[in-house]
């Protein structure tokens, strides 16, 4: 690999060739010294690196955020109206820094720079919602039949850990710093390895917007070392986590030896369920985007289309033409719908499943293979990817690809298409397509997932609760229940007798 020259894009103004991490409000290496490096994968070419830390690093984190968190004048002791006042400026600072923010993160992850931009600002949003909500963390007064007064109290929990994956890395980071600083924590963020640079630079951003030193630490790192510290470390009291499944069963794991709090949102295979009578022309126009967006690494990514079978033909047809027309091409064009996988050897593994696809006797419809286009010879990319004759059973619409693909299984009752849809072990998301709202309301009522759309592909609400069912994970982020995450509730009891 050689180093990334100057790039021909002012996403060059933008580019760290080395980063830190934080602890403690001061950017530091590694204990060791050791460091990797971050690829762009839409050229294959190193554009940073990172400290590799590992456990000592995350005990310096842990000491630096307990002495944030036990300060008697510090974060959490400060009134919550001050705590969300700064995280309304960290918000502002963050919407301010926008385009370097997005730039970093389109060059790191491959996403089209329109796409980053809109995360940014939804990074920002969600900051900005949290510091309204920090003083409205209330308890309740409750009528015990004791007498006396009974009342609780919503209480940090003290040093958490939050680990964030590669799909969406600076979004996700949000939905998990801001409510945890918001109830008045402290906190150490580990982005993924392809992904870190936009999480170092929030953490900058966070002493500018007047986070004290120590309320937001960041240490970059590999999973098996950094990440597996965070979780199992005595010093933490809660793990949120957000990646695969199998990661989510390791960090419980790791996580059982002090008993952490924990929060998990995890992989899925969620449903796209067409009837007869929706209207099939919305479905195709907006549903290419509810699973080709961010080249298929969504966690709520639509890959199972259910097609009643009397329209099963039209909306292959019609789903097709849609997908041709998603513009695949390079990040830094402005006019680009899908960019690059997050890495060569995740493009690989969507390509494995491809074939498996066809072993399995599924047809392709559209895409397949990577862009024809000489101009991306270089990069991780993937043309979106339509599969027709598929069964629920294949290993392509049971399993997470987390790539660009779908599948097309067609059913004959609503009854098949709810037992199809609930047919695996995911349950975080889907969509439901009709005229007939009672329909519509009985099929939400009906599927085992967390987040449900009618006539729309809408997952992710800011104000409303996001998580999974079965083994898509454990609790719920947004919304005012994000802040049940990172909260302990203390029962008091006053004899007035
Ligand atoms: P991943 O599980 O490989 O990694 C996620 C994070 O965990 C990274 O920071 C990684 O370094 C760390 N990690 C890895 N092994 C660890 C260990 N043993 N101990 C502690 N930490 C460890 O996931 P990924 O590949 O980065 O992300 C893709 C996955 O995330 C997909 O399965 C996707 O569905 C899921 N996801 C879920 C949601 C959701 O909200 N439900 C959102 C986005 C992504």
């Amino acid at each position: 690999m050689t180093t990334e020259q100057q790039a021909p894009d002012s996403s060059a103004a933008f580019a760290p060739t080395t980063s830190r991490m934080m602890i403690g409000g001061e950017s530091v290496d590694a204990a060791d010294g050791q460091t990797f490096e971050v690829v762009n994968p839409a050229t294959g070419k190193v554009i940073a690196t990172a400290p590799l830390g590992g456990r000592e690093d995350v005990d310096r984190a842990v000491a630096a955020a307990r002495k944030a968190f036990d300060d008697r004048k510090g974060w959490a002791n400060w009134a919550a109206g001050k705590r969300g006042r700064t995280l309304a400026k960290f918000a502002d600072l963050i919407k301010k820094n926008s385009d370097e923010l997005a730039w970093l993160e389109s060059r790191n992850g491959g996403k089209p720079i329109g796409g980053a931009r809109g995360e940014i600002i939804g990074a920002s949003l969600v900051f900005d919602y949290y510091g309204g909500a920090a003083n409205k963390v209330y308890g309740q007064t409750i009528p015990v039949s004791k007498p006396g007064l009974d009342f609780t109290l919503r209480e940090p929990i003290g040093v958490v850990g939050l680990i964030v994956p590669w799909n969406f890395p600076l979004l996700m980071a949000a939905w998990k710093v801001a409510p945890a600083l918001a109830a008045g924590n402290t906190a150490i963020l580990k982005p993924a390895s392809y992904t870190p640079l936009t999480a170092i630079r929030l953490a900058e951003l966070a002493l500018e917007a007047g986070l004290p030193a120590g309320v937001l630490n960041v240490v970059t790192g590999p999973g098996g070392t950094a990440g597996a510290s965070i979780a199992a470390h005595p010093g933490i009291g809660k793990v949120a986590f957000t990646g695969e499944t199998t990661t989510g069963q390791e960090i419980m794991r790791l996580a059982a030896g002090n008993v952490k709090k924990i929060s998990l949102e995890l992989g899925g295979k969620s449903p796209n369920i067409v009837f007869a009578d929706a209207d099939l022309e919305k479905f195709a126009r907006e549903s290419p985007y509810s699973v080709f967006d961010n080249a298929g690494q969504d966690c709520c990514a639509r890959s199972r289309i259910l097609v009643e079978r009397s329209v099963h033909e039209k909306v292959v047809e019609l789903f097709a033409a849609a997908t041709r027309n998603v513009k695949v091409g390079d990040p830094a064009d402005e006019a680009t719908e899908v960019g690059t996988l997050v890495s060569f050897k995740q493009r690989d593994r969507v390509t494995d499943y491809i074939e498996i696809g066809q072993a399995e006797g599924a047809t392709i419809v559209v895409g397949g293979a990577a862009p024809d286009d000489p101009a991306l010879a270089d990069g991780a990319y993937l043309m979106p990817t339509v599969f027709d004759n598929v069964t629920n059973d294949m290993r392509i619409a049971s399993e997470e690809i987390f790539g660009p693909v779908v599948s097309v299984i067609p059913f004959d009752t609503e009854e098949e298409a709810l037992r199809l849809a609930n047919a695996t072990p995911y349950g975080l998301s889907g969509s439901i397509w009709t005229r007939d709202l009672a329909k519509g309301l009985r099929a939400a009522k009906a599927l085992q997932a967390g987040v449900i759309s009618v006539n729309s592909n809408s997952s992710v609400h800011t104000e409303a609760p996001f998580g999974g069912y079965k083994m898509s994970g454990i609790g719920r982020e947004l919304g005012m229940s994000a802040l049940d995450l990172y909260t302990e509730t203390k029962n008091v009891f006053i004899d007035i007798s």
